[in-house]
């Protein structure tokens, strides 16, 4: 298949509004806060914030892989820096989130590939604002489970970490990963304890729907309790073309499998990113 053009029409969405967003806003330009929300210019950001959603990037701008769909920049990352997990911490309680989603750029530099700074962020977060739940988005720490029990041990409510796509096409979208060994990721993080486990995928990306069907199938099997399935969008023309736009009666269908499978919770939509609704996946 090739490439497709034009976005349907349910991909248009309208500006963020509210009065709960237009404050947030002005908090974050003041005190000049990083979220992915803006700096990605997610279509979801009136809703997430009005619920008391965000999410935080850890672990500085530059990643050390390179997927074809992520807009992060690739490269030589920054040093670590380790008032980090404080200034987070910070941003959480003057923004007054309830339920913060925090992720990282992958640091395959580092030894402990960035789990110290994670485990403290979230401690820092518990000291900072005791109300506030959270979800670690992690990445694989390229399976090694000493990093991995660094986030067990501060035991955040969710432990999501990506699938991004079905198994044919891990290779062509992440290369630096393997479908295998994030799905025993999350296996581990079931078997050790983790309450509530997660994972996203994104469609449109060239997959089969019997593939997609089997991803949600091998999730499953390792327990994992959330699934989110949205559409692909490309960030950039470097990055790897729309090959298809998922209809909405598609993404329902993929929410009924889901459904039936047995997933706590199917986030399944055109506009659905891995923290939409997150602040629901606690309950
Ligand atoms: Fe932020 Fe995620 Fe919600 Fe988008 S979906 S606004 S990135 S919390
Ligand atoms: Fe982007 Fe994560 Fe891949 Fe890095 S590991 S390129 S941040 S998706």
């Amino acid at each position: 298949t090739s490439a497709v053009k034009n976005k349907p029409k349910w991909l248009r969405v309208k500006l963020p509004t509210g009065k709960k967003y237009t404050e947030l806003r002005g908090l974050v330009n003041k005190y000049d806060l990083h979220t992915i929300c803006t700096s990605g210019s997610c279509p979801n950001m009136g809703e997430c914030w009005a619920e008391g959603t965000a999410t935080f990037m850890i672990l500085g701008n530059t990643c050390t892989r390179s997927c074809g769909f992520c807009g992060v920049k690739t490269g030589r990352p920054e040093s670590i820096d380790w008032e980090e997990p404080e200034k987070v911490a910070r941003s959480i309680k003057l923004m007054k989130i309830k339920h913060a989603v925090i992720t990282s750029v992958d640091r395959d530099d580092l030894k402990d590939m960035g789990s110290i700074i994670w485990a403290e962020t979230v401690k820092a977060v518990r000291r900072m604002s005791p109300g506030t739940t959270m979800e670690t988005l992690i990445p694989d720490f390229q399976g090694v489970e000493r990093n991995i029990d660094r986030i067990i041990e501060v035991a955040p409510e969710v432990v999501s970490h990506n699938m991004e796509t079905v198994r044919r096409l891990t290779r062509e979208v992440r290369i630096q990963a393997k479908y295998d060994r994030s799905l025993g990721v999350l296996k581990y993080l079931k078997d050790q304890g983790i309450n509530r486990t997660k994972s996203g995928i994104m469609l449109g990306l060239g997959e089969q729907e019997e593939e997609v069907i089997e991803t949600l199938h091998d999730l499953r099997a390792n327990n994992v309790d959330i699934v989110t399935i949205g559409q692909y969008l490309q960030p950039s023309k470097k990055h790897l073309p729309v090959k298809q736009f998922i209809t909405p009666d598609q993404f329902k269908k993929y929410e009924e499998i889901g459904k039936e499978l047995g997933f706590r919770h199917v986030e399944s939509g055109a506009l659905v990113r891995s923290s939409y609704k997150a602040h629901k996946h606690i309950e």
